[in-house]
C-alpha cells in the first residue's frame, strides 16, 4: 500500500468500518465516478514499451504511433465532404492525405506509420 497517498490511506481505513449496506452504497457511488472519469478523460497518451497508454485513466490504445497526431495507430479513414479523415481518440477528425487507395486499407497496416497491427 506504499503507492497510496495519505488521502487514499485515510479512505481505505474508513472502508474497514463500513457495514455491508454502506459498502454497497459506496461501491455504486464510486463506480459512477470512475465511469464518468473514464468516459470524459482528456487522454494523455504516453509511450509505454511501444504501447499507447493513457497516463490519466490507464486505458490501453494498443500501439504507440510516432507518426499519427494522437500517437495511436489508426487503420481506417473515412471520406466525406470531398475529404479524407481519420477519427482520433478524442473523437475529432484529422485531415488525412492517403497515400494509397482506401480500398486497400486494412487492419494490417497503420495509415500513419505503416506498421502492422500484429507485431512480434
Ligand atoms: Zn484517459
Ligand atoms: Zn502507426
Amino acid at each position: 500500500m506504499d503507492h497510496m497517498n495519505s488521502k487514499t490511506k485515510i479512505a481505505v481505513e474508513m472502508v474497514k468500518t463500513l457495514t455491508p449496506d454502506q459498502r454497497r452504497e459506496k461501491l455504486v457511488e464510486l463506480r459512477a465516478v470512475v465511469a464518468e472519469l473514464e468516459c470524459t478523460c482528456p487522454h494523455e497518451i504516453v509511450n509505454r514499451c511501444g504501447q499507447a497508454i493513457c497516463n490519466i485513466c490507464g486505458q490501453d490504445f494498443n500501439w504507440w504511433c510516432e507518426d499519427s497526431p494522437d500517437h495511436v495507430c489508426h487503420y481506417y479513414s473515412s471520406a466525406h465532404d470531398g475529404k479524407v479523415y481519420v477519427l482520433l481518440i478524442d473523437d475529432s477528425e484529422t485531415d488525412f492525405q492517403s497515400t494509397k487507395d482506401p480500398e486497400y486499407e486494412s487492419e494490417d497496416e497503420c495509415l500513419f506509420c505503416g506498421q502492422p497491427r500484429q507485431r512480434l
